[in-house]
């Protein structure tokens, strides 16, 4: 039997929409029982109901809102549940902030850190000690092609994830916890529609589908490895990226709300 074979437990968070309920189909079609979190409680319902039905797992919806101490604490409690043990946690709720920082108010500004640092930290360090236990466990941090390049607190949040993930699989990967880092470059979900971007400015070629973001980083995830960028193009600009001069990649992008 081979690990993506065992039935385990898989909770995602954000997984309502996008990236995050790719990774809910993708891992039921893998035969995993889920743990869906998100704040839309009906829509978490029905995408619970309806991969019970497609894939014959179960699936738990919890509502939860993340930049919230309550909806951190109800998932944390979740997580630390060994009566249930949760064998994946996939961070992945996240959101964008289309304004220039200094316009922006810091109350927007400090929730985004909170999504993208202190939530995923909050919840790896209540999931991490019963994976150590049981000496198996898989974390996966959907960060961003952005953590490569220093444009904004966006790319600033998702670079610690980058840094995190890089660290805490070099720290536990030989006890049997893997942890990787997913760095998507653009990708067709919500996540531009709820920002109020135009996504007509981007050239075609640049986007990549969500069913894409998952399978390689399922894949990646499976072998071990710390960082999972999907596509040759996002490879590259990877590895181009932290070279690039400072101004230019700073430089101002066009405002497009
Ligand atoms: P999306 O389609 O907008 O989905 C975002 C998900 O996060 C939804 O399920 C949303 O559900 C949930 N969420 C947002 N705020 C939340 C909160 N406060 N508490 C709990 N859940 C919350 O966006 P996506 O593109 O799939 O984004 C997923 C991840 O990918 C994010 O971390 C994002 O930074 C990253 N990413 C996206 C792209 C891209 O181009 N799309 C590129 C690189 C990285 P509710 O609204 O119901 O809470």
């Amino acid at each position: 039997m081979t690990p993506q074979d065992s039935r385990t437990t898989a909770l995602i968070t954000g997984a309502s929409a996008g990236i995050g309920a790719e990774f809910a189909r993708q891992l039921a079609g893998q035969g995993h029982d889920l743990v869906l979190v998100a704040r839309d409680r009906a829509r978490l319902e029905k995408a619970a109901a309806d991969l019970e039905q497609q894939y014959g797992i179960t699936a738990e919806a919890l509502p939860a809102d993340l930049t919230d101490d309550a909806g951190v604490a109800a998932v944390v409690a979740r997580l630390t549940d060994d009566a249930r043990p949760v064998e994946i946690l996939v961070n992945n709720a996240g959101r964008g902030l289309v304004g220039d920082f200094e316009e922006n108010s810091i109350s927007d500004e400090k929730q985004g850190l909170v999504l993208h640092c202190q939530v995923p930290l909050e919840l790896t360090h209540a999931v991490l000690r019963g994976m150590l236990a049981r000496g198996s466990g898989r974390i996966i941090n959907v960060a961003s092609i952005a953590a490569f390049m220093p444009r904004g607190t966006y790319s600033a949040a998702k670079a610690w994830l980058l840094s995190f993930s890089r660290w805490a699989n070099a720290a536990y990967g030989k006890r049997g916890v893997k942890v990787t880092a997913v760095c998507p470059g653009l990708t067709h979900t919500e996540f531009h529609e709820r920002m109020g971007m135009d996504k007509s400015v981007t050239p075609p070629w640049m986007w990549l589908t969500a069913e894409r973001v998952v399978r390689e980083g399922l894949a990646d995830s499976l072998r071990g490895r710390a960082v999972s960028v999907p596509s040759r193009r996002y490879k590259a600009l990877a590895v181009v990226g932290p070279l690039l001069p400072g101004r230019l990649v700073t430089r101002r992008a066009p405002r497009v709300k």
